[in-house]
């Protein structure tokens, strides 16, 4: 158990609360090539150091120092993302180093088995369109050691057959890995739009398109805590369509409907850019007005109540309208979002009992 929480620490160094699962993954990632990367290569150069071949394993512990160091750069908290030159580091110490390895021949001319660990790092870090690029590049380079000259520029000696064979498999695996980059990088982007899509269904009220009583929460608890902090004033509006029970009593639930609906609209159209409204309950609306003092509140209030009074409503032959009564109350620096709701309300109430039709602030 303490061992798990151990590696699991370990391995989750440099992820911040703000990163996104994908960076999570990542991050963790990097750490777990980093480790592979820094202890395989320690114990690699302690055996070259053990056989007395000196140049690799120089080249094995500066390797491991590297790999060290991109886990090092994931602690750095005054770097913006660590986590890129991280993945920089590491991708390219490990071409350089497969690079020797394939020059050199390494131990006993098996350097070039390693070099299979590009691809999928590459790919991982550089993602689909970059990480192709540094494989073609490395390719390129690692080609144009092995053959030019027949060799010429290394101190190793490998077969034609070998070194074609090594190449092709090579490009083999990489597109292998390419394609399963692809398909992983399309599932993830097909997962997050599903998830977008259904985060936003759960905000939005199906009938009038407008946010929900949960979307409206959501935005009520951004711009309280934003005007506290910019000590800027906000107010709230509850609006409730007048005996509505009895439009729907006379004219159907349908019609209703419609009824709920263009009045929705309707707000939408007259709030400024930086307004919210949301369908609270039944016939039930709530605004929310940032930078907003009670007083205009009650301006724009009048002004919905009289766009209202004049729309006309058609249900078969019949034409009828319907009015609106509006509670408008400035949030006050001791007000939780339910204590603002709730004066609002009461507002809402007040025009209520004092004949309908009529907006109040309080
Ligand atoms: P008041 O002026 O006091 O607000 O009277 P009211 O009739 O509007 O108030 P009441 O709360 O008694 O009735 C609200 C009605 O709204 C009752 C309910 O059937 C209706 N209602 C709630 N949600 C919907 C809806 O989504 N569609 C339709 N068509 N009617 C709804
Ligand atoms: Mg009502
Ligand atoms: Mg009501």
């Amino acid at each position: 158990m303490n061992i798990q929480r151990i590696i699991l620490n370990y391995l989750s160094t440099g992820i911040r609360k703000h990163h996104s699962l994908e960076s999570k993954q990542q991050v963790l990632v990097a750490n777990l090539f980093g480790f592979i990367g820094y202890s395989l290569t320690l114990l690699l150069g302690i055996s070259a150091w053990a056989r007395e071949e000196f140049n690799l394993a120089i080249i094995l512990s500066i390797a491991s120092a590297l790999f060290f160091t991109s886990h090092l750069l994931l602690h750095l908290k005054s770097l913006a993302n660590p986590y890129k030159y991280s993945a920089i580091l590491l991708t390219s110490s490990l071409m350089l180093l497969m690079m020797y390895l394939v020059y050199s021949g390494g131990n006993n001319n098996t350097g070039p088995l390693w070099i299979y660990l590009v691809p999928p790092v590459a790919l991982f870090f550089g993602g689909l369109v970059k990480g192709s690029i540094h494989l073609a590049i490395f390719v390129l380079i690692t080609s144009f050691l092995l053959f030019f000259e027949n060799g010429e520029l290394l101190i190793s000696t490998y077969s034609y057959e070998f070194k074609s064979r090594l190449i092709y498999s090579f490009l083999t695996v990489s597109g292998l890995f390419a394609f399963y980059e692809y398909t992983r990088q399309y599932s993830f982007r097909h997962i997050k739009e599903m998830s977008d899509t259904f985060e936003q269904q759960a905000m939005q009220d199906p009938l009038t398109a407008i946010l929900n009583r949960r979307g409206m929460y959501e935005k009520l608890k951004q711009e309280f805590s934003r005007s506290k902090r910019a000590k800027s004033v906000v107010t709230v509006m509850m609006a409730d369509i007048d005996h509505f029970k009895s439009i729907n009593d006379q004219f159907g639930h349908n019609t209703g409907d419609e009824i709920i609906q263009s009045l929705a609209s309707d707000f939408v159209r007259a709030l400024r850019k930086q307004d919210v409204v949301g369908r609270w309950g039944g016939e039930e609306y709530l605004f929310l007005l940032p930078d907003t003092k009670g007083e205009d509140a009650l301006l724009l209030a009048e002004k919905l109540r009289k766009r209202i009074e004049s729309m006309r409503f058609k249900h078969e032959d019949k034409d009828f309208g319907a009015t609106v009564s509006i509670g408008v109350h400035q949030v006050t620096e001791q007000d939780s979002i339910n204590q603002a709701i709730s004066k609002a309300d009461q507002c809402l109430y007040q025009a209520k009992v004092a004949g309908r039709n009529r907006c109040i602030l309080g």
